[in-house]
């Protein structure tokens, strides 16, 4: 009993450090009896906090002069350069990698191209790492400050372990990447499932920002989703929790590559919606099936528009089980054509169930392909602060 009483202290006390440092990144310069003013707590636990994170040299005290009054008053600030990590996006074709320092900027971005699915995982780990040791050299990194790599990537992920354990995106089955990535550029490295950070990303810095309970559904190759309530992402027993793409809409629906049937990505992901395309038109991606939307085609209007309904289905069960305020509409489809994002909107009013309706935002991602290296490398600094 006495331990899980010192657990959720743990949690409280993680929980309140997170809070004050967003809300000195946040309002920076801030003095402490305005975090105390914000956050409720006692000014012995603001101070406390505060100088937890001092010493780790996250939040350092600058004097400054307050308002017109003339009075001096010590303000409170992070050091913007205290540390960095370095985030990591593995794509179907391309890696893509960010150098964020503490604050949260990108400083630096590249995208590298690969091919996943030919080629072995030792292939793509070998890039990796040849590409992050490059990258410290040229880029000048003090390795001292580089308190790791986070790795964002499609599939079911053991984050405990760094482990991939299935991705059918990249033809990966337990690749233990992220002691490998460590092993080779002498860096801590995590990671996790790509739709998980990406949320986090959303939440930290994008159309989420604000958003108490989201979900974030991924419209493109794969169907997915995550959830983060309050700051948390929501993983469930296995780090699986969201693997929207595979729940069933009709048990005698078409053959899904899981094995089962009817799953709802064999209805809106992308090679779904190309099928069903080049029934009536041969087209070769999906770019030309929204082109033709454009040009007023009925048939492309009359896919794209079916193709709304499901996700409007699927949103609605999204919103019966969690009750999000926001729900963010992100991939390939999203990015592409826009235009879908209201035409979902148009469904929801139909097909949500009454008492929702109203109740959530519905919005397109703010940060785009970016988001995955933004979220990977924000959950390295998210670690740092609380295990520290
Ligand atoms: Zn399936």
């Amino acid at each position: 009993m006495k331990k899980i009483v010192k657990h959720d202290q743990d949690v409280i006390r993680q929980h309140n450090k997170q809070m004050i440092l967003d809300i000195i990144k946040e309002k920076r310069p801030i003095s402490r009896a305005e975090i105390t003013k914000i956050t409720k707590l006692s000014p012995t636990s603001v101070g406390r906090i505060v100088g937890e994170l001092c010493e780790q040299g996250l939040v350092r005290e600058t004097e400054l002069s307050s308002g017109g009054v003339g009075r001096k008053a010590i303000m409170l600030d992070i050091d913007p350069q205290a540390v960095f990590s370095i985030g990591v996006d593995i794509g179907k074709k391309i890696v893509r990698f960010g150098v964020m320092e503490f604050s949260g900027k990108l400083l630096y971005e590249l995208p590298v191209g690969h091919t996943a699915i030919e080629t072995e995982a030792d292939r793509t780990i070998d890039l990796i790492a040849d590409t992050i040791n490059r990258l410290v050299k040229e880029q000048g990194l003090d390795r001292s400050k580089l308190i790791g790599i986070g790795i964002g990537v499609p599939g079911v992920i053991d984050h405990e372990r760094g482990v991939v354990q299935y991705s059918s995106t990249l033809g990966w089955r337990n690749v233990p990447l992220a002691a490998q990535i460590k092993e080779r550029t002498g860096i801590d490295t995590v990671t996790d499932n790509d739709l998980k950070v990406k949320i986090l990303a959303e939440y930290l810095c994008g159309s989420a920002r604000g958003s108490k309970k989201t979900a974030l559904i991924e419209l493109g190759t794969g169907v997915g989703s995550s959830l983060i309530i309050d700051g948390e992402i929501f993983r469930g027993g296995s780090n699986s929790a969201g693997e929207l793409g595979h729940t069933t809409l009709d048990p005698n629906g078409n053959l899904c590559e899981c094995g089962k049937r009817g799953c709802l990505q064999t209805y809106i992901d992308e090679s779904a919606i190309l099928h069903e395309a080049n029934r009536i038109v041969e087209i070769g991606d999906i770019g030309q099936l929204f082109e033709a939307a454009r040009s007023d085609e009925s048939w492309a209007k009359e896919i794209i528009s079916r193709t709304s309904l499901y996700i409007g289905i699927a949103i609605n069960n999204i919103v019966c089980m969690y009750n999000p305020d926001a729900v963010i509409l992100s991939g390939n489809m999203v990015e592409n054509y826009s235009d879908i994002v209201s035409l979902i909107e148009e469904q929801c009013a139909q097909v949500v169930w009454e008492p929702f309706r109203g109740g959530f935002k519905i919005l397109a991602s703010d940060l785009k392909e970016r988001s995955i290296v933004i979220g990977a490398a924000s959950l390295v600094l998210n670690n740092y602060v609380n295990q520290s």
